[in-house]
């Protein structure tokens, strides 16, 4: 099985010499295809036993710092819509420049699959600028040295898992793709929309009798279903895509899909597997709760695992309708969530009626709100400052006497938020710190309702 790989970068950064690297004697120029390769370089890349097709977008005209012709940007988005996987060069030794931000910004948005790279990092002079290229937002940077060969088994031990993915995945397909690729990519693959941005994924979740295939159907009721059921994306996975009042939306694997889609004239209650299994689709989850019969253990459990599964969630609570006393009902419930679920501290809860129609919309309003955190990105400027302010309140531990340093924080990832802190002895640091740390992000940033996920890492 073969795949795709497009270097991509700003002018200068090494991508030429890299191509050159993995494709070595094998280039075969096939310029001869109009309109895709034209100005992209395309070669047969080896690294160790992987084999692999390199797109370079070198040699184009050369982009100022802060700007990105129109030209560059064009056909970076063709490489990187032929790609499957995007290898993103930014130079260690100038550090991370305007451009590359802009270039980050594509790959954000346009790439399945990136990784990133500091070229230009032989020896030990690049590590200050592989140390800035955390803050671009898209994970580990590899140091390289395209020019001396080195860090290629780095690049092939992050290339190897990708590889296999795709393997397995061309297996299977186009049946039954593998269920912990990135959702949106089958997603979009099974129902190609094209006149919709790329829908909010929502998956609802809980146990039988919440009220999950009413809430959806008086979602879908008011003349908002767009498309579906959209069969295919696992066997027995479906989807409809509705417009929830101006934001495309797609629902996962519910029973009440399936009811309204009658696709299955014998309806069978949804399991508790399938609640997991949609979790594993959806951006954010909906746990719904039965007001009568809050936090049950099979809520917690689904709750929790869409926590460890890295998903933004809105717990609701159903049948409002029901209860005399909402007023001390509401307040009991937020005491047993704080108390049941303190790994979603903060999360938002509301109240609604399936059967009226009531909450609805706040229940709309707290998914995207909740869609807006988990995507949340702060720059690493003001996460330093934070972090200054943080340590003089109250400073790290010092293990053996000696303290514990933090140098510099970034946020490495977004959906859902992942920071990097970068400090001496990252072995020692305690929990409790960790949990300083991501308790102030949360409130100091304003990030109710997401997991906040924080590393702590040794330099060199
Ligand atoms: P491109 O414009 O991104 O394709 O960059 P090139 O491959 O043409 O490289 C730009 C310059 O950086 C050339 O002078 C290369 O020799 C140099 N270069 C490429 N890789 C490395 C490296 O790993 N270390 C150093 N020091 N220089 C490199
Ligand atoms: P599911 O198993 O989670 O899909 O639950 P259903 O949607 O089938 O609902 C289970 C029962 O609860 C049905 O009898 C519904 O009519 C009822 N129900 C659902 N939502 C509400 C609500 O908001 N208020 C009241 N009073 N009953 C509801």
């Amino acid at each position: 099985m073969s795949f795709t790989l497009a270097i991509v970068g700003r002018p200068n950064v090494g991508k030429s010499t890299l191509f050159n690297r993995l494709v070595g004697k094998r280039l075969a120029l096939v310029d001869d295809q109009p309109g895709v390769t034209r100005d992209l370089r395309e070669g047969e890349g080896r690294l160790g036993d992987l084999n692999f097709t390199v797109i370079d977008t070198a040699g184009l005209e050369d982009a100022t710092d802060d700007s990105l012709p129109g030209r560059m940007r064009r056909l970076t988005e063709r490489a990187v819509d032929m790609a499957d996987v995007c290898l993103f060069l930014v130079d260690a030794r100038t550090g991370i420049t305007p451009t590359d931000e802009i270039f980050a910004e594509i790959l954000r948005k346009r790439a399945d699959h990136v990784l990133l790279a500091a070229n230009k990092a032989e020896g030990r002079t690049g590590e200050a600028g592989a140390l800035e290229a955390w803050g671009l937002g898209l994970g580990e940077p590899i140091a390289l040295s395209a020019e001396h060969g080195e860090g290629l088994s780095d690049l092939y031990a992050a290339l190897l898992p990708l590889s296999e993915g795709f393997a397995a995945a061309a297996e299977r397909a186009p049946e039954e793709p593998e269920l912990s690729l990135p959702v949106s990519e089958e997603a979009d693959e099974a129902a190609p929309a094209p006149t919709l941005d790329k829908p909010l994924q929502i998956a609802v979740v809980g146990r039988p009798n919440a009220g999950k295939s009413t809430l959806i159907n008086a979602l879908l009721g008011e003349d908002r279903l767009l498309t579906g059921p959209e069969a295919g994306i696992t066997r027995d996975a479906i989807s409809v895509t509705m417009d929830w009042d101006g934001v495309p939306t797609r629902i996962f694997d519910t029973a009440g899909m399936r009811k309204k889609a009658k696709v299955q004239e014998k309806l069978e209650k949804m399991s508790v597997a399938d609640g997991l299994r949609a979790v594993k689709f959806a951006e954010v989850v909906v746990v719904l709760l039965d007001a009568a019969i809050p936090f049950e253990s099979q809520d917690l459990r689904i709750a929790d695992l869409a926590e460890r599964e890295g998903r933004a969630v809105v717990v609701a609570v159903n049948k409002w309708d029901l209860e005399e006393d909402k007023g001390a009902k509401l307040a009991q419930l937020r005491e047993a969530f704080d108390r049941l679920l303190p790994q979603l501290r903060g999360a938002p809860l509301v109240t609604v009626s399936a059967r009226t129609g009531r909450g609805l919309d706040r229940l709309r309003g707290a998914v995207m709100r909740a869609h807006d955190v988990w995507n949340r990105r702060v720059p690493t400027a003001q996460l330093n400052r934070w972090l200054g302010d943080m340590v003089e309140a109250h400073p790290p531990p010092a293990p053996g006497g000696r303290r514990i340093k933090l140098r510099y924080m970034t946020q490495a990832k977004t959906r859902p938020p992942h920071f990097v802190v970068m400090c001496s002895h990252p072995d020692k640091m305690q929990d409790a710190y960790t949990r300083y740390l991501v308790n102030g992000l949360r409130s100091d940033f304003d990030m109710p309702g997401t997991p906040i996920r924080l590393v702590m890492r040794g330099q060199g």
